[in-house]
């Protein structure tokens, strides 16, 4: 008996005592994936390239706006999202724990603004992925002709693209943006 306390004692702490103190990461830990709704642009790619579908997408069509959402219960911390992000909004943490009184906590939402076909007035695509791929496009070594036929474009939904003699369109917008000038 008095070996074993010794061997003990020699040991000494074999395990750490967490919950009463952090437990400090490895670098390269992958944790719960932390969002930032300001630099995210509701692309979805996120959502697309999620395994377990813990990341969605919801689109309101009549209200003009599109949720992003995020069930933790689901998520395996794979990192795809952070990954697939083009903005850097959403990366893994180091932090771990998922206990909850409430189910609802594991839930994150954040609301974004569509914008609406200049067209037909449909609703989209979201505003800030527009105004994302617009300063995007005005850094690239385009010509101020084709940016502007470009601009133009981003301003008219797939449908009405689809249906409309498109060419005739951008010129026709063009002309009455700069007659209201
Ligand atoms: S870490 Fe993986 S499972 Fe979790 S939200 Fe991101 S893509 Fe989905
Ligand atoms: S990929 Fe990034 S920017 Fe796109 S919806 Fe997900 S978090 Fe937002």
């Amino acid at each position: 008996m008095l070996k074993l306390i010794r061997e003990v004692l020699k040991v000494g702490n074999a395990t750490l005592p967490y919950p009463f103190e952090p437990i400090e990461q490895m670098p390269g830990f992958r944790g719960k994936p932390h969002h930032d709704p300001e630099m995210c642009i509701a692309c979805a790619a996120c959502a697309i390239a999620c395994p377990p579908n813990a990341l969605h997408i919801t689109t309101d069509l009549d209200q003009g706006y599109q949720t992003w959402s995020l069930f933790m219960g689901r998520c395996i911390y794979c990192g795809r999202c952070e990954e697939v992000c083009p903005t850097g909004a959403i990366t893994l943490s180091p932090d771990f724990e998922l206990a909850v009184m409430n189910k609802q906590d594991l839930y994150e939402k954040a609301d974004y603004k569509l914008a609406a076909c200049r067209v037909c007035g449909t609703y989209f695509a979201p505003v800030k992925e527009i105004e994302y791929v617009t300063a995007l496009l005005k850094q690239s070594d385009m010509s101020e002709e084709t940016l502007k036929d470009t601009l133009t474009l981003l301003e008219i939904c797939p449908e009405c693209k689809r249906k409309n003699d498109v060419p005739k369109m951008v010129k026709l917008f063009q002309t009455e943006g700069s007659d209201a000038h």
